[in-house]
């Protein structure tokens, strides 16, 4: 396996899928991860299933990755909105949902407020469905507080 030239960051992505078989693509989705340039998979969390917040349709299932990646934080991006295509071409019909929201939550220290990317992701912090996954890698990222600021959320793991 080639040793990344650059120095790797860690960063926290969050996937979610809500169509077709949502576990099989978040599944494939974090193996796929650990398959792009420079990076590796670190560890996944399990997987979890959430009701839609603010949206109807089916249940999300849900899941956090941590990689070690030498991609600056906009080629992950890119790389990661590439992956939700590939996936996405399995879309049942024309202009389906997408079946996979792969986002950038962390990475490193890193603090982005640009059009096209924000982070850490400005919305991470209220969802169940990133804490609990996220809680379950990197502990020391979400304490208790948080867990039960989320605690109203209807959210189970797998
Ligand atoms: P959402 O994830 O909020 O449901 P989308 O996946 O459609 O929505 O993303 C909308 C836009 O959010 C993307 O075009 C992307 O440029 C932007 N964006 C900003 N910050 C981030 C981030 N940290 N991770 C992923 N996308 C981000
Ligand atoms: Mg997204």
């Amino acid at each position: 396996m080639a040793l990344p030239e650059r120095d790797a960051v860690a960063a926290f992505v969050a996937l979610g899928a809500n169509l077709g078989d949502a576990a099989a693509t978040v599944r494939a989705a974090m193996q796929a991860l650990g398959q792009l340039p420079h990076t590796s998979l670190v560890r996944g969390s399990g997987l979890y299933r959430s009701a839609p917040l603010l949206a109807s349709g089916p249940d999300f299932i849900n899941a956090v990755a941590c990689i070690h990646t030498a991609l600056s934080a906009p080629e992950l991006l890119l790389q990661l909105q590439q992956l939700e295509q590939d996936f996405g071409r399995r879309r049942p019909y024309a202009n389906a949902p997408r079946t996979l929201d792969l986002d950038l939550l962390l990475y490193g220290q890193g603090v982005i407020h640009s059009a096209r990317l924000e982070l850490p992701h400005p919305r991470m912090w209220q969802r169940a469905f990133v804490l609990l996954p996220l809680a379950e890698i990197a502990p020391e990222l979400v304490g208790e507080p948080l867990l039960a600021s989320v605690s109203g959320q209807t959210i189970s793991r797998l």
